[in-house]
């Protein structure tokens, strides 16, 4: 491993980050979706707790032309440190900031009938300056967007009434495109489809003039080709891990990018009968080796984990035992002979984060953006 942070930092708790498998799962993704769709890497949420900015860097090194965040102080974060790709926030943003984003030359989503005339009206005009926006469409996802033709005419009609608000594109968003069962996700693509055609008529636009049509997430890039349109939003991927343990795994294969790791703080055995952490939900029932990790629930340890999951000590799963605390943890080290404080545990790994996520009932994303920033993120290339 190259280390390349030169932040000092003075932990025994970390997260790992390999940019070389965040370049591996770009180009892994474009040559699934070949050399003419755009890849939008969707970096949220901190890069999905990864640090935005190297792994944008990294993801623009192998060919991501687009970003995705949810924020416009994450987009704006971009900007200033120096992101010069177009940038789209994919949430709400308030007609409020949308000169904000214009001067930054952000790209907003219209989620409705009522934010586009939020828009026009909050937007100045005779400035000599444009906002630039892609239209949600709600095919079924339940979230943000126009549902029908109608409501999607009238949001261009109340737009094409600003002189200098500009409809770059339009999307959706699937809601089950992670699972085995395809029927929905083909109903979802079947009406964007007809919403696009209805767009494209509505603003009079031949086939020359270009619109940014975009609807594939990690999941529909790994199982829907047909969905790829114009540009792929390529999220959890991103990361190396997979959308659901049902999502084909033969077209791309990825590789996961964070390994977060600790060292054992103290180590002691304790007698049956002892009882571990607050509230005493644990107690010993022989003789137990027990480890005490410097990582709790402050550090986005997910306090579900507690009595449920496991870290790994030289390959070995070793029990969470008691409750997680804000900031340790202890584990049973029983089973693995000769543990001293120092010994670098791993808390999520490649083969353990989607069980664990099933442990603490979420998925591989929570527990990822969940990892706080006291956590430093040291990141590596392959040597
Ligand atoms: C977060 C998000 C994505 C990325 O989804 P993944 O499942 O992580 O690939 C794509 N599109 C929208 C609108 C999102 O909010």
């Amino acid at each position: 491993m190259i280390h390349l942070t030169k932040e000092q930092h003075y932990r025994d708790t970390w997260a790992e980050v390999n940019l070389d498998a965040i370049r591996h799962n770009v180009r892994a993704v474009r040559a699934c979706v070949g050399p003419d769709i755009m890849i939008m890497a969707v970096v949220k949420a901190n890069a999905y707790g990864h640090g935005a900015s190297p792994v944008v860097k990294a993801a623009i090194e192998a060919g991501a032309n687009y970003l995705g965040v949810a924020t416009l102080d994450e987009a704006i974060a971009l900007r200033r440190a120096g992101i010069e790709l177009p940038i789209l926030v994919l949430g709400y943003v308030s007609g409020e900031y949308a000169i904000v984003a214009a001067r930054q030359r952000i790209v907003l989503t219209v989620v409705g009938l009522q934010h586009a005339k939020e828009l026009v009206a909050k937007f100045p005009r005779g400035q000599m300056i444009d906002l630039h926006v892609h239209l949600k469409l709600d095919t079924g996802m339940g979230r943000l967007g126009v549902r029908t033709a109608d409501e999607l005419a009238m949001e261009v009609e109340a737009i094409s009434a600003h002189p200098s608000i500009y409809i770059d594109g339009a999307f959706t968003h699937f809601a089950q495109a992670d699972s085995a069962e395809k029927t929905y996700t083909m109903q979802q693509l079947q009406q964007a489809s007809e919403l696009f055609y209805a767009l494209r008529n509505t603003m009079h636009l031949n086939t020359a003039e270009s619109l940014i049509l975009h609807a594939a997430n990690s999941a529909a890039i790994l199982q829907f080709p047909e969905s790829y349109l114009n540009m792929v939003r390529l999220g959890i991927s991103l990361y190396g891990v997979y959308p659901s343990s049902e999502v084909n795994r033969d077209r791309i294969t990825l590789r996961q990018t964070l390994t977060m790791y600790t060292r054992i703080a103290y180590c002691k055995v304790l007698p049956p009968g002892t009882s571990v952490s607050y509230g005493r939900t644990f107690i010993t029932k022989q003789t137990m080796k027990v480890a005490t990790l410097p990582v709790g629930y402050a550090d986005g340890y997910h306090r579900s984990l507690s009595n449920r999951g496991y870290a790994v000590v030289r390959g070995v799963k070793c029990p969470i035992v008691g409750m997680i605390c804000m900031d340790q943890t202890m584990i049973d080290v029983s089973q693995v002979d000769g543990v001293e404080a120092g010994e670098v545990v791993t808390i999520y790994d490649e083969q353990t984060l989607p069980e664990l996520a099933d442990l603490a009932q979420t998925i591989p994303y929570e527990l990822l953006c969940s990892i706080s920033p006291r956590v430093p993120r040291r990141y590596v290339e392959d040597d």
